[in-house]
């Protein structure tokens, strides 16, 4: 034990020794250039500063504020739609958590006996830690074991629950291209009027100035359900990981369907929420909002989303002759009165 402790120790001084000599010899280095080419670094440096003058004052400039002005009520709307897209993602899901305390927890094992996996476990309701068995298992049947080990009762309101959320993931899903296609033609209606080395070297900052949020394209943001198996040791780990993305969300909503079909339930009487009946009403109502009358022939990057005339919550059901096409906007401000 006392000569393990010795050895950790002097692999670490001689890594500090590595380290050591590294930088000098990087330091060294730096010298040496800037000795020989000091003129070329001076030259960037000032060709540096006039550039960031330039896009200081051009940023600033009357001829750019009339392009920004042009364009502004595009730009709300990009930004609005950027917001609605990013309120959709945070959909959860659930997950039979029903004790919500707070605890504190403290390893104080003398530091060989330590467990770093154990001070990493936080708060996570979608872990579950489970033996390497059923980690393995929960790969070949994912659905099945998601349900026991999240507590996920196959029932109405379960289903209901799940369609909800690939409603709302597969329209943020949508959004996300729209909203790019949109900002991608308000940008190329100003592309003459701006400066070629600003659209060249400056891209993002144009973007920035104009007043377009940044639109987050990564698809991160898709709940997951964690099996999680961690050795007494720490040494061997697995996980197996359910990403609930639109291909499985759909997949997960038949599968919770036909469960509820074989308890004899109501789940008869109605359609499923999948992608391929939203598809269907969109197709029915010609791509056309019900309530304001927008459609994609006028506004190709509009985002439509499917909405429950009754809603689900007042006893609404997922049937053809209740569900219509509304635009995002109008969706919202349903939303925002109920
Ligand atoms: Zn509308």
């Amino acid at each position: 034990m006392l000569y393990r402790k010795v050895q950790q120790k002097s692999k670490e001084e001689r890594k500090l020794d590595m380290q050591f000599i590294i930088w000098i010899i990087v330091i060294a280095l730096i010298v040496y250039l800037f000795s020989v080419m000091w003129p070329l670094f001076i030259f960037l440096a000032i060709a540096l500063a006039v550039w960031k003058a330039y896009e200081f004052y051009y940023y600033r400039s009357s001829a750019f504020m009339e392009i920004k002005q042009s364009i502004n009520n595009y730009i709300n709307d990009c930004n609005e739609l950027n917001s609605h897209i990013e309120n959709l993602k945070h959909t959860g899901l659930l997950s039979a958590r029903t004790d919500y305390g707070d605890a504190s927890y403290q390893d104080s094992s003398k530091w060989n006996f330590q467990r770093k996996h154990l001070k990493d476990q936080k708060y996570a309701p979608n872990v579950h830690n489970c033996s390497r068995t059923v980690c393995d298992n929960a790969r070949k049947k994912p659905f099945e074991y998601v349900c026991k080990y999240f507590g996920i009762k196959a029932t109405e309101e379960t289903l209901s629950t799940f369609e909800n959320a690939l409603n709302n993931i597969e329209a943020a899903e949508e959004g996300k291209r729209h909203l790019q296609a949109e900002k991608d033609k308000i940008l190329d209606s100003i592309t003459a009027d701006i400066p070629t080395l600003i659209k060249k070297f400056s891209k993002k900052k144009l973007e920035r100035n104009l007043g377009f949020e940044q639109i987050d394209m990564s698809t991160a943001y898709f709940p997951k359900y964690i099996f999680k198996y961690v050795s007494s040791g720490g040494n061997a780990s697995t996980h197996c990981d359910v990403v609930m993305d639109v291909d499985n969300l759909n997949r997960f909503v038949l599968f919770l369907s036909e469960k509820i079909k074989f308890n004899k339930s109501i789940a008869g009487q109605r359609a499923l929420m999948t992608s391929k009946l939203r598809q269907h009403i969109k197709e029915r109502d010609a791509f056309t909002c019900k309530q304001c009358g927008a459609s994609i022939q006028q506004e190709p990057n509009l985002l439509l989303e499917i909405d429950h005339i009754v809603p689900v919550s007042k006893g609404g059901l997922t049937t053809e002759d209740n569900l219509q096409t509304l635009c995002w906007r109008c969706n919202r401000s349903k939303g925002a009165k109920i």
